[in-house]
C-alpha cells in the first residue's frame, strides 16, 4: 500500500430522491480509494437544484451510507478544513468566481426571455437544426450587459465555450477521450435566482476543497469538456478523471433502472440502499458485492472483507466495460456471511427482523433455532417466514392434505401418526437421537421414512417446506409435538 495523504476525494449527490445503488458503488469506490492511500474521504451536499431538493433524501443518503460504514472524513455533518460541505452554503463563494469570469470576458450575462428561447427551440426543430441557444447575448456591449444588470434585469450567466476546437483529455479508466466543442453550448453556470448550476459549483469545490481525483459515474463524462474549460478559465489544474463504468440491469440491457420493480416470480427487486438494508443484506456482503462491481483484483477472488478491498483497492484495476447487476450473486455473498456469523451475532441481527414480521423472539428463545435456519436464508428478513411456527401456541389452519404422503390415504397418515407419536412419547428430543429412533421405528412398521417424516413434519410446522425436521423437533420439545401431532390426526378425522 503506498501511503499519500494528498489523495483526497469526494462522493457528491445530489439528495433529489432514493439513494441508488449505483450511487453507493460510486460512495464506495471513493472511499476505499482514500482509505488505501490514506487520504481523506469527502462528502459533499450537491443541493442547487433546489427545484428537485427532497430532504428526506438526505436522511436516506446519510443513513445509507453509515449501513454501508462508509465513514467521512470531513462532510456537513463532521465540518472540516475546507467547509461548508453543503453547496447551497456556498452561493457567496459561486457568486465571486461567476463575477470573476465576467470580468474577464470568459463568461457573459444572457437576458433572453423562456419565451425567446422557446420560440428559438421551435424554430430549429420546425427548421431540423440542431437544438439549442442561439448565443443571442454572446456579444452583447459588457458595458450594457453591466448597466441592465444593475437596473435589475432578469439574466443568467454562460460559459463562453470556443467556437471551434477541440479537447482531449485522458480518463483513468476510459483512456484517451476527444470533445469538440463545436456541438457544444454555452452552457448557464449561474441561474436568474442566484444560484449556480452543478457545473459551475462542482469545478469550484472541487478545487477549494483540493480534490486529488474525482471518481464519478460514466454518465457524467460529457461534462467534461464544459469542466476542462472552467478549470482553464481559473487557471486551475483538473484533478484526475476517473469514470467508472455503467452498471446495467439484470438482463444486460439498459442501464440499472432506477425503480424498483418485481421479478416474474413476484420477488422485490430492489435499487435502492435502504431497501437492501430493509430485507435484510449484511453491509459486508453489500460492499464486497459492490466493490465486484466494475472492479476486479484477479478475476477470480470473489470474498473480500472491508480491510482486504481497502489494501488491494486500485485505480488500475477499474473495468471501463458495463457491469450488469446480478441479485443471485449478491445473494450468494449473503448468504456466505450469514453463515460466517456466530449464532449469538446471528441471532441478534435476527431478532428485529423478527418483530418488525409480528414475531416476538427474544435471544433465549431464538438462539437455539438460529443454527436451523442459518444455513438455509439468503437475507435476515427471510427467517420470519422460517421461524414463525416455533412462536405460535397453536399452528394457524393448513390444508391437511399436505399431511397425506403420496400413495397413502388418509387413515394410513393417521397410523403413522401414532407410530411418531409412540416414539416422541419417550425417545430423547436430541437430533441423532430421534433420528434413529423414529427411522428404526418406521422400518419396524413397514413405513418408508418420508412416509413418517412427511406427516410428521406438515403436523408440527403446518407446511411442507421447513427447517430440516429432527433439529426442529428437538427446539420444539415433546410437549409441543405431541399436542400439534394430536391435532393433525384430529383434523384428518374430521
Ligand atoms: N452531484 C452530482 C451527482 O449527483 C455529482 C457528479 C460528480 O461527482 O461530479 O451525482
Amino acid at each position: 500500500m503506498t501511503l499519500n495523504p494528498n489523495v483526497r476525494v469526494r462522493y457528491a449527490p445530489s439528495p433529489t430522491g432514493d439513494f441508488h445503488v449505483g450511487g453507493a458503488r460510486t460512495a464506495l469506490f471513493n472511499y476505499l480509494f482514500a482509505r488505501h492511500h490514506g487520504g481523506s474521504f469527502i462528502l459533499r451536499i450537491e443541493d442547487t437544484d433546489q427545484k428537485r431538493f427532497n430532504p428526506e433524501a438526505l436522511d436516506w443518503l446519510l443513513n445509507g451510507l453509515r449501513y454501508l460504514g462508509l465513514e467521512w472524513d470531513e462532510g456537513p455533518d463532521v465540518g472540516g478544513e475546507f467547509g461548508p460541505y453543503t453547496q447551497t452554503e456556498r452561493l457567496d463563494i459561486y457568486q465571486r468566481h461567476c463575477q470573476q469570469l465576467l470580468d474577464e470576458g470568459k463568461a457573459y450575462r444572457c437576458f433572453c426571455t423562456a419565451e425567446r428561447l422557446d420560440a428559438v427551440r421551435k424554430e430549429q426543430q420546425k427548421n431540423k437544426q440542431r437544438s439549442g441557444y442561439d448565443r443571442h447575448c454572446r456579444n452583447l456591449d459588457p458595458t450594457e450587459s453591466a448597466e441592465r444588470a444593475n437596473n435589475g434585469e432578469q439574466h443568467t450567466v454562460r460559459i463562453k465555450l470556443p467556437l471551434a476546437e477541440t479537447i482531449t483529455f485522458q480518463d483513468k479508466v476510459k483512456g484517451k477521450i476527444t470533445f469538440d466543442y463545436t456541438n457544444l453550448q454555452d452552457a448557464v453556470i449561474m441561474k436568474s435566482d442566484g444560484i449556480p448550476t452543478y457545473h459551475l459549483a462542482n469545478v469550484i469545490d472541487d478545487h477549494l476543497m483540493q480534490i486529488s481525483h474525482i471518481m464519478r459515474g460514466d454518465e457524467w463524462v460529457n461534462s467534461i469538456p464544459l469542466h476542462l474549460l472552467l478549470y482553464q478559465s481559473f487557471g486551475w489544474q483538473p484533478p484526475v478523471m476517473v469514470h467508472l463504468p455503467l452498471i446495467l440491469n439484470p438482463t444486460g440491457k439498459g442501464k440499472m433502472s432506477k425503480r424498483e420493480g418485481r421479478a416474474p416470480d413476484g420477488r422485490v427487486l430492489p435499487v435502492f440502499v435502504r431497501s437492501f438494508e430493509e430485507m435484510g443484506y449484511l453491509p459486508e456482503a453489500m460492499i464486497n458485492y459492490l466493490a465486484l462491481l466494475g472492479w476486479s483484483l484477479d478475476d477470480k477472488t470473489e470474498i473480500f472483507s472491508k480491510i482486504e478491498l481497502i489494501e488491494h483497492f486500485s485505480l488500475e484495476r477499474i473495468k471501463p466495460s458495463p457491469a450488469a447487476w446480478d441479485y443471485d450473486r449478491l445473494d450468494h455473498f449473503n448468504g456466505d456471511y450469514i453463515r460466517q456469523l456466530s449464532v449469538e451475532a446471528l441471532t441478534e441481527q435476527l431478532l428485529p427482523f423478527l418483530e418488525q414480521a409480528g414475531i416476538s423472539a427474544t435471544s433465549e428463545t431464538l438462539s437455539p433455532i438460529t443454527p436451523i435456519i442459518q444455513e438455509r436464508i439468503k437475507t435476515l428478513s427471510d427467517a420470519a417466514s422460517q421461524v414463525d411456527f416455533f412462536f405460535v401456541e397453536n399452528l394457524p389452519d393448513y390444508d391437511s392434505a399436505e399431511l397425506i404422503p403420496k400413495k397413502m390415504d388418509a387413515a394410513q397418515t393417521i397410523t403413522a401418526l401414532q407410530e411418531a407419536k409412540s416414539v416422541l412419547t419417550t425417545a430423547e428430543f436430541e437430533h441423532d437421537a430421534l433420528d434413529s429412533a423414529l427411522r428404526t421405528h418406521a422400518k419396524s412398521v413397514g413405513l418408508k421414512v418420508g412416509q413418517m417424516f412427511q406427516p410428521i413434519r406438515v403436523a408440527v410446522c403446518g407446511r411442507k417446506a421447513a427447517p430440516p425436521l429432527l433439529d426442529t423437533l428437538a427446539v420444539l420439545g415433546r410437549e409441543t409435538c405431541l399436542k400439534r401431532i394430536d391435532q393433525a390426526i384430529e383434523s384428518l378425522n374430521r
